[in-house]
Formats: structure tokens, sequence, C-alpha cells
């Protein structure tokens, strides 16, 4: 047995070694290929007289689709129960409030960002001419609706429905359950917290194992829906995709000068220097592994190093790697945009956009801090709008070629994701006075 895997292992084994990030990007340029390769929908391989249509392709990238689909709601409800559960009550009262209003507003303010370098840069693969059937609008619920539809009437209805928000809050509400009978002086209740952490902690682990497992087929199944694009599009959507990269790093770099830079500077009245000396360490981390929770350690060690106390960093940054994602916002604003203009021709308008907000910032709530999170809840985002990804439809075509440059953008994105925790938290500190300006 252990012999026959072996043997398996080593069959497959130059594609398992072979670094993920470049097999994404090769499957991308091959599905730009091979859809080139296609004429009228049909691949003639002359010598043989056969002929492939694009149909065949098509289930290759489908199957990864649904994959995804998959693992959203259990990710969304394991990691954001074990989050909720890992924060003391005791902080949470005395920090939480305010650290997470902080987080929230720069959220909101990052998707307005997205969206804003989106109408700017206008990135678009025109996909609308093909698809009328598969891109219609749909007409988006009213934005009262989608607030009150937060808090759900039926837990259980709203994990069939998949009413994400509503999912959001409740695995919010239980964590922070799961938290207070942890800190019990009871005994029953704090095992009864034990039992039901380690459990949901348990989820979480194995949902992270099917997710690295099911991105070790994406560059097969990036390949097949980015050839099905261009098969039924040709080669002029690509440079589109060069658009998207750059207004999503526009919106990067904007929300680092105007939203951190101004609240360190005017709010918190401190050197931004001085800031940016220890705050590039995480950024760089993070940019290179793309996880804000892999970052963590480093995000505590430059917090330290700036004088906040152990008492608010050791609270906020690891809640922060859980709910606080601003670069995952801004990008989702991007392309959401980059989508809406390529299937439907035009971009959003303001009751859209107030969807957009406030889904967008409840889904990098709910966004892991983890490779390739953000993706995911992109889905949500465009669901929000009446952008569904249906198999064969244009948004599923235009969502397949963000997916091809996703590390790229994943990298920027992470990157701004711990620079905004450790702002924010150093703000915090500060307005706290448990910050220490000697070391300033
Ligand atoms: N990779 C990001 C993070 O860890 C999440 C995302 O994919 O947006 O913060």
């Amino acid at each position: 047995m252990a012999n026959e895997n072996n043997a398996k292992k080593r069959m497959l084994g130059w594609y398992f070694d072979f670094n993920l990030l470049y097999r994404i990007l090769i499957g991308l340029a091959a599905g730009v290929v091979l859809g080139l390769l296609f004429d009228g929908g049909i691949l003639r391989i002359k010598p043989f007289g056969f002929e492939i249509p694009i149909q065949w392709i098509k289930p290759f990238g489908n199957v990864f689709l649904r994959l995804l689909k998959m693992v959203m709601m259990p990710i969304i409800l394991s990691t954001l129960i074990v989050g909720a559960s890992s924060v003391s009550p005791a902080n949470l009262g005395r920090v939480g409030l305010r650290i997470v209003v902080l987080y929230l507003i720069t959220s909101a303010l990052a998707v307005l960002i997205g969206l804003g370098m989106g109408a700017l840069f206008h990135p678009s693969a025109e996909l609308s001419g093909v698809v009328e059937a598969a891109g219609k609008e749909a007409q988006a619920p009213a934005l009262s609706d989608t607030l009150l539809g937060i808090v759900p009437e039926s837990v259980a209805r709203s994990i069939v429905n998949e009413t994400i928000l509503a999912v959001i809050f409740f695995s919010l509400l239980f964590g922070m359950g799961i938290a207070s009978l942890k800190n019990s002086s009871d005994q029953r209740l704090k095992t009864a917290g034990e039992v039901l952490y380690s459990f949901f902690d348990g989820i979480a682990e194995v949902m992270m194992m099917i997710i690295k497992g099911i991105m070790q087929y994406a560059p097969i199944g990036v390949l097949a829906l980015v050839a099905a694009v261009v098969a039924e599009n040709g080669a002029r959507i690509i440079g589109s995709l060069g658009v998207v990269t750059l207004a999503c790093f526009a919106g990067y770099a904007l929300h680092i000068i105007a939203v951190y830079g101004g609240l360190v500077k005017w709010y918190g009245g401190l050197s931004l220097r001085r800031y940016f000396k220890d705050a590039k360490d995480p950024f760089i981390t993070a940019f290179v592994t793309r996880s804000s929770n892999g970052t963590l350690p480093i995000t505590m060690e430059s917090a330290e190093n700036l004088g906040v106390h152990k008492d608010i960093y050791s609270f906020s940054l690891p809640l922060g790697a859980t709910i606080n994602m601003d670069g995952t916002a801004i990008y989702q604003g991007v392309c959401a945009t980059f989508i809406a203009l390529s299937v439907w021709g035009h971009g959003f308008s303001v009751p859209q956009i107030g969807h957009i907000v406030v889904t967008a910032t409840l889904a990098s709530i709910g966004t892991a801090g983890v490779p390739g999170a953000g993706a995911l809840m992109l889905l949500l985002v465009l669901e929000s709008v009446g952008l569904q990804v249906t198999a064969g439809s244009a948004v599923a075509g235009a969502y397949a070629m963000i997916l091809g440059i996703d590390a790229l953008l994943d990298m920027g994105r992470t990157a701004l994701n711990v620079t905004g925790d450790l702002s924010c938290t150093t703000i915090v500190a500060k307005k706290m006075k448990e910050l220490d300006t000697a070391k300033w």
C-alpha cells in the first residue's frame, strides 16, 4: 500500500511539487492560448479530422466553480465562530467597541475607494454582447431589506438558502457565546465551551485542508474557464486584466496614504515615518505569504515595537486578522465594477453602490485570513447585485479571469489587510492612553 502511494506521488509529483502560484499563472496563459485555437467554438485538429467543441472543455472549469461554492458556507461558519470565540469577553467590552467601529469604518471607506478606482480605470472585458440571458441584471432588493436581512428569522433557513450576511451575524453571536462559556467559573460551562470551541476549530482546520486541495485543481479550472471565455470573446479581453490589476494597486496605495496616513498622522497625531518603520515588516510578510493569519506573529511584534500595550494588541490584532480586511474590500469594489462593466456594459446605480458597500464590508468580515479567501467572498458581493456566477454565464467567465490573476491581487490586498489592523490598533491604543510614546 505504502509503495502504491509512493508510486502515485511520483506519478503526479512534477505537478504538485511545482509552485502553485506559477501553475495558476501558467493555467491562465495556457487558457488564453487554447481559447485562441478555437474557431466558432470548435477546435479542429486537422491531421486527425478531430473536432472538439468548447462545450467539452467547460465542465472542467465549472467543476472548479462548484468546488469553491461548496466550501463557502462551512468556511464562513467555522472560521467566524472560532474567531469570535477566541476573544475574551472582558477585552470585548473595554476595547472592542472602539476597534470594531474603526475596523468597520475603514473597510467601508475601502469599498468606496475600490468602486471609485473601478469607475476611474473603467476595466471591462466587454462580454456583454454574447450573453444577454446569462448576465441579465436582476433586481437587487432594497437596501433597508438587505440591512434587516442581516438578522435571520431562522438560522436553519439562512444556512440552507445561503443568506450569507445572516450567517455571518449568527456566527459572530454564537462565537461570542462560546467565548463567555469558556471563561465561565462554572466548570461544567467551561468544559462545554471548550468542547464547542474544539469542535468548530476542527471544522475550520478541515475546511482549510479541503481548500488547499481544491486550489491544487485551480490551474486546470482556470485554464478551462479562461479558454472558454477567450474562445467566445477573442483575445481583446486580456488587456482588461492589466487594467484591473492597476486599478486594485492604485486603490491599495490611495488607501494607505489617505486612510491610514490620515488616521496615524492627523487623528492620532503620530509620526508617519516612525509608524512605517515598524509597519513595513508585517506589510512585506503579508505580501509574500498572502495570509493575515500567518503574518499575525510579525504584526504583534510590530505592535510591541510601536509601544502598543499587550492588553490591546493581543485582542485587536487576532480580531483584525479575522474581520478587518480593507485590501479585500478594495479588491471587491474594483472586481465587482470590472464584472458589471464586462457583463452589463455599465457600472452600478447609487442603490447598488449602497448594497455593495454593506455586503462587501460584511463579506470582508467573513473572509478568512488565508490565501485566496477574498475571491470566494467576491461571489457573495456579486450575487448581492444580481451578478450570479452560474456555470457557463458571462459572469462566470469574467470571474474566472479574475481568478487567473488572483494571486497577484491577493499579495497587495493581504499587505493592506494587516497594515489596517496595525493602524487601527495603534490609534485605539493612543486614544486609550495605552501607547508608550517614549518609543516614538
Ligand atoms: N489573503 C487575504 C488575507 O489573508 C484574504 C483574501 O484573500 O482577501 O488577509
